[in-house]
């Protein structure tokens, strides 16, 4: 099977550390988390970084020191994993979803103006597969209304619009270390901010409330968590971190050789703004029109070739539809009609390509 992504990582990558931690013991709180978080922050250009169990306890994190709950909205684009509703929902707070751009995929800043009101506690961007256009007119959007900006960059290490990198624009900006994504701790997040005040909270958060006294150990201040990332998974962080900007750079040119292929079949890539780089998480199409996207995919599989949706329109579960019957229209259009191609070092675009093309004819 022609996989849609593989890992950038050799376990000869990790080993010597690896076995340097198990003769050690040290599995959390050691040397490689300080130096994974400070590479981080010195690669998107923050303040703060803060290792994470994922994206999600991340985001969740972010809305807790934000105080968002009850009685509370946050708007969030809606095409994206429900992660990003989710955490809203759990919280108690509404999700307000914001549709987004059919060509960017991102939030709607028309559409975000039409719905945020007085209880619009924080907004959440997402960059949709990595693409980070229109942050920065959401940025300047949220700073004039003075409400608080997450950036929902799960998929987005290494974007960057107007030459400030993903990490370094919006408040608070949460990443994944999931398989999926380009930088892969086996489960893992982080969040970066430059607000200090809310560095000094994340910190006493994701330690269990507590700060270090000398007296008695640790003075708990407040409650809080443990969703703190090991070692282990710090090693393979700074591994790839390293590496992170050629992998980017051979994605961009994989995807220039699918824009070059399937632009002549009416395919249309996802689009990024003049001034944006993107990571090209994920590989996305919209499909030729009147063409089922479903079918594509099924016989994609037959052939060797694992091909997804491009993402979901959260609005449109089967839990957001029936909670608050909101469906977005762009976002819906596009969880039907998008589809991710395989994105790896040596995948077979001829191949894939033919293969389409073959389908096509098929009708
Ligand atoms: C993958 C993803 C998440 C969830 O990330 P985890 O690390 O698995 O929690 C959240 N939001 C978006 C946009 C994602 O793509």
């Amino acid at each position: 099977m022609i996989r849609l992504i593989k890992p950038y990582l050799k376990y000869s990558e990790v080993e010597k550390e690896f076995r340097e931690i198990f003769e050690t013991g040290i599995f959390t709180r050691g040397q490689y988390l300080s130096k994974f978080s400070e590479d981080l922050k010195e690669y998107v250009g923050a303040e703060h970084a803060f290792l994470t169990t994922s994206a999600t306890t991340a985001l969740w994190t972010c809305l807790k020191i934000l105080n968002v709950g009850p009685g509370d909205e946050v708007a969030i684009a809606d095409f994206s994993f429900p992660a990003t509703a989710n955490v809203v929902e759990d919280v108690g707070a509404i999700p307000t979803f914001v549709d987004v751009n059919p060509d960017t995929f991102n939030m709607n800043l028309a559409d975000l103006k039409k719905k945020i009101t007085n209880r619009t506690k924080a907004v959440i961007f997402v960059d949709s597969l990595g693409n980070p256009t229109g942050l920065h007119d959401i940025s300047v959007f949220c700073k004039e209304k003075n409400i608080p900006l997450i950036e929902d960059a799960a998929c987005a290490l290494g974007s960057y619009e107007n030459n400030q990198m993903c990490g370094s624009v919006a408040d608070l900006t949460c990443f994944s270390f999931h398989p999926r994504k380009l930088l892969c701790t086996g489960e893992g997040g982080a969040i970066t901010t430059s607000n200090h005040e809310w560095a000094r909270q994340l910190k006493i958060k994701l330690m269990h409330g507590g700060v270090v006294d000398n007296r008695i150990g640790m003075d708990f201040v407040d409650f809080g968590y443990n969703f703190r990332m090991t070692e282990l998974q710090a090693v393979m962080g700074i591994k790839q971190l390293k590496k992170l900007d050629a992998v980017i750079a051979s994605r961009n040119n994989i995807r220039e050789q699918y824009i070059a292929n399937l632009s002549s079949l009416n395919f249309i890539p996802q689009s990024f703004g003049k001034s944006v780089g993107c990571n090209v998480q994920s590989i996305v199409f919209k499909m030729p029109d009147g063409y089922d996207r479903d079918a594509l995919i099924g016989y994609l599989k037959g052939k060797g070739v694992e091909a997804t949706l491009g993402t979901y329109c959260q609005s449109g579960t089967t839990y957001y539809s029936r909670r608050y019957q909101k469906i977005q229209p762009t976002a819906m259009s596009l969880e039907k009609n998008s589809i991710t191609l395989p994105c790896y070092d040596q995948v077979p675009i001829d191949y894939i390509v033919n293969q389409i093309r073959t389908w096509l004819l098929l009708f």
